[in-house]
């Protein structure tokens, strides 16, 4: 029988925590990975790709801070959530901006880190199993598996990268993505120094010429000051 259970990788300090977090997530079907600094959590993903990673940001000699910025920057993909004290005050764009996917405060209630691993788990799921391949905006519809935008006014192609770009917005509908996100997520190996945000920014706004019935005031595809880029479904 093939193993297909998701491999968390917990990446924590405290004995304590590790037992209840090893513990809560193997009942629940999860494999697990600990590593109790940041050097060691390098090295599992150097050769183990783990679904999920739960990362504390106080640890031992590198910060969970500085152990997301690396993988990123290796570009391994996959979601990250940063566990942080309550005294630590974060504000959501740092974190999303180095990287991570999701933060959680401690103390935190184990059903609410099991509420957002399961729903990073499903984002991540449907976007590498490519589901959703018809995807209606208003009157607008984007056909992924054809690569075709359906309009009132007629057909428009896309090309595979926006369907990429398409499919990965729509993987956390309604949610501010960053454009190091997309980055990471698209553009994946070819994400270099000379890949850039901004080629981001040129991609969207040409998808928005054959997504928005007035691209000019886009309501689908919208723009996050600050952070990236939402694709609104209702
Ligand atoms: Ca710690």
């Amino acid at each position: 029988m093939p193993d297909n259970r998701h491999v968390i990788l917990i990446v924590e300090d405290e004995p304590s925590l590790i037992f209840t977090l090893r513990d809560t997530l193997e009942n629940e079907g999860f494999k697990t990975l600990v590593a109790e600094d940041g050097k060691k959590a390098l090295e599992i993903v150097g050769h183990t790709k783990p679904d999920l990673m739960i990362l504390d940001v106080m640890l031992p000699g590198m910060s969970g801070f500085d152990v997301c910025k690396k993988i990123r920057e290796k570009n391994l993909i996959f979601p990250i959530i940063i566990l942080t004290a309550r005294d630590q005050e974060i504000d959501k764009v740092t974190g999303l901006n180095i990287g991570a996917d999701d933060y959680i405060t401690k103390p935190f209630g184990v059903k609410e880190l099991l509420a957002r691993i399961q729903a990073r788990l499903r984002r991540s799921d449907d976007f590498n199993s490519k589901k959703n391949d018809v995807i209606s905006l208003g009157d607008v519809q984007l056909d992924l598996k054809s690569a075709v935008v359906r309009r009132p006014d007629g057909d428009i192609d896309l090309t595979t990268r926006e369907v990429e770009v398409i499919r990965f917005l729509a993987g956390s509908p309604n949610e501010p993505v960053t454009r190091r996100a997309l980055l990471e997520n698209v553009w994946r190996y070819e994400y270099s120094s000379n890949t850039s945000t901004r080629t981001v920014d040129v991609h969207i706004s040409k998808l928005r010429t054959k997504i928005e019935l007035r691209p000019d005031d886009p309501k689908h595809l919208v723009t996050m000051h600050g952070v990236g880029y939402m694709l609104k479904m209702s």
